[in-house]
């Protein structure tokens, strides 16, 4: 699912067309072989350590009961650590050191590979307008973790 329509190279229209085995957009122009590949957007997540606790985040446009790690994308020529750092100060208002790279994980259905991160946060916790509640769940709780992970 794509919003792009039009090539950027010449304006002309974009179809369906199966490129290398997969259905991408490309260029119907004469003489114009532009394709728009949809390469997986690169998000970071934040498994974060505050205090005692794991911190959970609903965002506002989600329903009630479903949280998520801290996410978000990254950004022109910034590495994922320091994308995790930002999300973490903007979303939650923390200072946020990384402690290690959970893993990679790939989130077809949203066209991202998902980086996780282990952070320990510090500070006064104070969320963002995106965010509309917090959980905190103790460590090593069995408490069952939403779902949803998205920026
Ligand atoms: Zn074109």
């Amino acid at each position: 699912m794509s919003a792009v329509k039009y090539c950027p190279e010449c304006a002309g229209k974009l179809e369906d067309r199966f490129v290398d085995g997969i259905e991408r957009k490309a260029c119907t122009s004469p003489g114009c072989d532009f394709v728009y590949w949809d390469n997986p957007l690169p998000v970071v997540a934040a498994l974060i350590r505050y205090k005692d606790d794991i911190i959970l985040a609903r965002n506002a446009k989600w329903p009630e009961g479903m949280f998520s790690l801290i996410t978000g994308f990254l950004e022109k020529q910034e590495t994922p650590e320091q994308a995790v750092e930002r999300e973490v100060k903007e979303e939650l208002g923390l200072d946020s050191e990384i402690k290690g790279f959970i893993g990679h994980y790939s989130f077809f259905a949203m066209n991202q590979i998902i980086l996780a991160f282990w952070v320990s946060a510090d500070g006064e916790l104070k969320t963002s307008e995106e965010i509309t509640e917090v959980k905190l769940v103790p460590k090593g709780s069995s408490t069952r973790l939403g779902s949803a992970v998205s920026p």
